[in-house]
């Protein structure tokens, strides 16, 4: 029993550790305690450790890659009520199905066609699925995310359906050395997420900030810092 017990030990320090990081990004930020939310990433982690750091008090955990998302859902369906699963992976238009069915939220939408599909597919007893709209903030070529000069059209079109409700946004601006032009990515979205905070009261997410950058994204407004390798250690290479 000795290699799991050690295991928990290190998940609750790193957890520990990354919630006093928070903590300090938002004093050094001027910001409230508490207003910035951790969305644990546990992509090619297994169902055990999601378990152990949920046990630790974490809710929130995030997932790129649909099918192993599910698969981890249905392992921990005892504890089902209790966590907070959202997708933050690219949703082709064959898997949205799945991400209807089993996610709470989708932080990935960068197309009409994605939030139709999933709208059309939330099934009829599940509260409307939260969404983020994936903004492709430093416009770069090859990347998902919709381009700042659709992002508002999206936003619009996600708002008038009923089965999505509408949280914010998401970016992942490809990651740059210094905490200045860090953050100048982060203003960008920040100022399409404070220009949709007009358009509806369910709009509180600015999802970004990961393991190399969380203090960047809080001093430009983040609510929501993704961290996976911070708190579960490194990954394996894919
Ligand atoms: C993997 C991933 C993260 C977490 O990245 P770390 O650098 O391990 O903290 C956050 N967001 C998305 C979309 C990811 O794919």
């Amino acid at each position: 029993m000795n290699p799991p017990l050690q295991q928990d030990a290190t998940l609750l320090t790193r957890w520990n550790a990354l919630a006093a990081r928070i903590d300090q990004a938002t004093e050094a930020a001027g910001r409230p305690q508490g207003s910035v939310r951790l969305l644990a990433v546990s992509k090619t982690f297994d169902a055990q450790a999601v378990a152990q750091v949920h046990a630790n008090g974490q809710q929130a955990f995030g997932e790129n890659y649909i099918q192993e998302g599910v698969q981890k859902i249905a392992e921990l369906k005892h504890l089902r009520a209790n966590l907070e699963w959202h997708c933050i992976g690219p949703v082709q238009s064959n898997k949205t199905r799945q991400v209807a069915e089993w996610f709470d939220w989708v932080q990935t939408i960068d197309r009409l066609k994605v939030a139709q599909r999933l709208n059309d597919q939330r099934p009829e007893g599940l509260p409307a699925l939260n969404v983020c709209i994936q903004v492709n903030v430093d416009r770069g070529l090859n990347k998902s995310g919709v381009a700042v000069e659709q992002a508002h059209e999206l936003a619009h079109e996600v708002l008038a359906m009923p089965r999505l409700r509408l949280r914010g946004l998401m970016c992942i601006p490809d990651p740059v050395d210094g905490f200045e032009l860090q953050c100048e990515r982060f203003e960008r979205a920040h100022a399409i997420y404070r220009q949709w905070q007009t358009l509806a009261d369910t709009v509180d997410t600015l999802s970004m900030g990961m393991s190399g950058d969380l203090e960047a994204a809080v001093a430009s407004g983040s609510t929501m810092v993704r961290v996976g390798s911070a708190l579960f250690g490194s990954r394996a290479a894919a």
